[in-house]
């Protein structure tokens, strides 16, 4: 990168409030946790963190399928758990936040802020009341599924898949969304099949956020979201995060690169506005890699950290998006949700 491109890259991150809407930060801290490691976030994070700038990870809760159902309760809570042990053997490094106003405190105080998040409300499975207990324990967002079925409604699958008839959203997840509304914890359409998707259009009342997905117009998963979808998400005022895992960017995922990553960016500025669109990069080489030892090493983050997010930049600058504009990408937008939502 020509020295004039870094110090403009350098100065948009001086400048922006950065946020990360989807790392299963949460998830990695336990499994390694659980495995005899201490410190995970100190050693193997916040370097990185701090090289790309990123002053707020949104840390998702995930629970892996062959712990469901019974397990998800106790698998969720023992991430929350390892997490605060994690805090207490770092000091002054991270915070686990629960307002716009703690973040942005947090990176004044030079720490990195994390919002906890439930990727997938399995470990709920049909008692509303825990969403309550969620939200004491600090965590503020709600994805209502992964890509499976839960007591909420019907995941969104990677790949074809052989299924019966698909269903919208539950009873139960409509409840799920005027609870998280009305406690103040933001809604996460990211692997909700369609039908789901547009139930929550029509149930939710605040804006609401695709944490980690792409445009099905440039890969056509059903991961990702269609042209409708996206232009649903920028009326509703909500935000997108944009996803850098690279079989969500191209269908050929053997060649794809950071400008390929930026044409979903393009895309959905062009049919939902600038104001729609953040970070979410979902980065998973790391515990993919961690748990799957026996494995060769696998692939899928096409920005290789989050060190790695001044070439997402430099990449937005050189397209011709204006400073302003960036900074809304790099965090702004998902600031602006947060703050209406969970404030
Ligand atoms: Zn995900």
């Amino acid at each position: 990168m020509e020295n004039k491109l870094l110090e403009q890259v350098a100065d948009i991150h001086r400048r922006a409030f950065t946020v990360d809407a989807h790392f299963d930060l949460t998830y990695e801290v336990a499994n390694r946790r659980e495995r005899g490691w201490e410190k995970v976030i100190e050693t193997n994070y916040l370097e990185q963190f701090k090289g790309g700038s990123i002053d707020l990870i949104v840390s998702a809760i995930f629970i892996n399928d062959f712990f469901l159902p019974e397990m998800g309760l106790r698998k969720a809570l023992d991430q929350i758990s390892y997490l605060l042990e994690e805090k207490d053997e770092s000091p002054g490094q991270f915070r686990i936040c629960h307002t716009t106003a703690e973040a942005y405190a947090a990176r004044t105080a030079g720490e990195t802020a994390l919002f906890l998040s439930l990727e997938g409300a399995d470990p709920l499975q049909n008692d509303i009341r825990l969403l309550r207990i969620f939200y004491e324990l600090g965590v503020r967002g709600l994805g209502l599924v992964w890509s499976r079925r839960n007591y909420a409604g019907d995941g969104a699958f990677f790949a074809k898949t052989r299924e019966g008839r698909k269903g919208g959203l539950t009873p139960f997840g409509v409840e799920l969304i005027e609870k998280a509304e009305s406690l103040g914890m933001f809604v996460d359409v990211s692997h909700l099949n369609d039908e789901g998707f547009w139930d929550v259009i029509d149930i939710a009342s605040k804006p609401i956020i695709a944490s980690h997905s792409n445009c099905r117009a440039l890969a056509g998963t059903m991961r990702n979201l269609s042209d409708e979808q996206i232009r649903a998400i920028a009326q509703n005022g909500g935000v997108i995060g944009m996803n850098s895992i690279n079989q969500f960017i191209r269908e050929d995922e053997s060649d794809v690169t950071v400008s390929h990553f930026i044409d979903h960016v393009d895309h959905i500025v062009r049919i939902g506005g600038v104001e729609h669109v953040g970070l979410g990069f979902d980065l998973c080489d790391s515990f993919i890699n961690f748990l799957q030892i026996e494995r060769p090493l696998e692939t899928y983050d096409v920005i290789k950290s989050h060190a790695g997010l001044g070439e997402f930049t430099a990449c937005l600058i050189t397209r011709g998006y204006t400073e302003d504009e960036i900074i809304g990408i790099l965090g702004g937008n998902f600031m602006r949700v947060f703050g209406e939502i969970i404030d």
